[in-house]
């Protein structure tokens, strides 16, 4: 497995794969790797012949007062478990690397990016699409592949990527949970013993949405009120947004119908948790 730390690097080992006659994958991540990432490693592996992994923690899209200091880096683990699961090249740059001066110019994508976590970090999804388009020109994938558990960012990349006329193509894959049902993220290791366990009423009350739009319900508000009483049975845990909107367009819906994305973002101690689930009405 190649590990590069700099662009010529990561574009030499992309070269010689492409001149192999490979195609190419990328997984971006922010390292800390669980089963979620591996998740993505194996689609990347189904799909490419040559998968890349990045791992960056990216400096622009964390706020002010965010966890971009504190962020797990365990960097040997990482390319342990990379190596583990096939992945043919990492590419972990310095932050130098990557913005090496005063940064000018920001890829934003309107509209999509003003809701949900849009609404409580501004500037986040800037970061996000501006660091998407540099990996994407570095690396020069044909196949890009994000997860679900993060929904915004996955529709907000894919309409970059088609606004942009982006050569590739955008892969989403499922969300990985925990047995609980708890949603894996690097930044559950933020939560206590105590936290962890409360934290599964984020899926509790994903499932309850879920059963309550099956059943029939199409009282949007009635939903959001039975989510915020089962996320309230845990008083530390601070609701951001109970949201539940078009999977397209991103924008709050009062009767449930076609598409739709039920959205949750909380504070529970110094940990900020989301998750989601997709709702197709339509079948
Ligand atoms: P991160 O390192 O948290 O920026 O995540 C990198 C990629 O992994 C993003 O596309 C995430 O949506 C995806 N990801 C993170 N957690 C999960 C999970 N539990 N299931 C599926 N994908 C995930």
């Amino acid at each position: 497995m190649n590990v590069a730390k700099t662009i010529a690097e990561i574009r030499r080992c992309v070269r010689d794969a492409r001149a192999a006659g490979k195609t190419v994958g990328l997984v971006p991540t922010m390292g800390a790797l669980h089963v979620g990432h591996v998740s993505l490693i194996e689609a990347a592996a189904e799909r490419c012949d040559f998968v890349v992994v990045s791992i960056f923690v990216n400096p622009t899209q964390f706020g002010p007062g965010e966890d971009f200091e504190k962020y797990p880096r365990p960097f040997e683990e990482d390319l342990a478990i990379c190596a583990e699961h096939g992945v043919s090249a990492v590419f972990a740059p310095s932050p130098a690397e990557m913005y090496p001066q005063e940064n000018l110019t920001w890829v934003g994508v309107e509209k999509l990016t003003a809701p949900l976590c849009g609404r409580s970090r501004p500037g986040h999804f800037r970061g996000v699409t501006t660091v998407c388009t540099k990996l994407f020109n570095i690396v020069g994938c044909d196949v890009a592949f994000f997860g679900q558990k993060d929904a915004q960012q996955a529709v907000v990349i894919r309409r970059m990527a088609a606004d942009l006329n982006m050569p590739l193509e955008i892969v989403v894959c499922p969300t990985v949970r925990e047995d609980d049902g708890l949603a894996v993220s690097s930044r559950n290791k933020y939560l206590s013993a105590e936290q962890r366990k409360d934290a599964a009423q984020i899926f509790q009350s994903l499932s309850r949405c879920r059963e309550m739009i099956e059943v029939g319900e199409k009282d949007a508000s009635a939903i959001r009120a039975e989510m915020c009483g089962i996320l309230g049975r845990v008083p530390a845990m601070e609701i951001e947004y109970v949201s539940i909107v078009d999977a397209g367009t991103l924008e709050e819906i009062e009767r449930i119908g076609g598409r739709v994305l039920v959205a949750v973002a909380v504070r529970l101690g110094t940990a900020r948790l989301i998750d989601n689930i997709l709702v197709d009405t339509t079948r």
